[in-house]
């Protein structure tokens, strides 16, 4: 599968690995939109949110159970963080392996 995150989990595509498990991969965003921009995948492939919702429901789990426990070690449950995942044109995703953006490091400003 042409994938360029199953590319980036499989080490065919080089990344700032920040944290990995059996299931679950971190890495940062080679383009960051805060001082702390990372991304967390699921190492089986979905194509978005919807799709993960419907056949792989677990992943969710494994996910955040990954960028929790990452955020503890870092110490970004006092200052906090924001999770974010795009799905579709309208939200602008233009990697379609599920992924979740951890953003921390500063007040964040609100979206919309
Ligand atoms: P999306 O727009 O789909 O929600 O997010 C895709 C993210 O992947 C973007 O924030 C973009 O900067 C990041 N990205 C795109 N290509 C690469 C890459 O080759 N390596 C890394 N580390 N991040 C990437
Ligand atoms: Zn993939």
């Amino acid at each position: 599968m042409d994938c360029l995150f199953c590319k980036i989990v499989a080490g065919e595509i080089p990344s700032e690995k920040i944290f990995e498990n059996d299931k679950v991969f971190g890495f940062k965003d080679i383009s960051p939109m805060a001082p702390i921009h990372v991304l967390f995948v699921h190492k089986e492939h979905t194509a978005n949110i919807s799709e993960l919702s419907e056949t792989q429901s677990g992943q969710l789990q494994d996910v955040f159970k990954g960028i929790t426990q990452w955020a503890q070690e870092q110490n970004l449950d006092e200052g906090g963080f924001r999770i974010v995942t795009n799905q579709g044109v309208d939200a602008g995703q233009t990697v379609f392996h599920t992924h979740f953006h951890v953003l921390a490091g500063k007040k964040l400003g609100r979206f919309g």
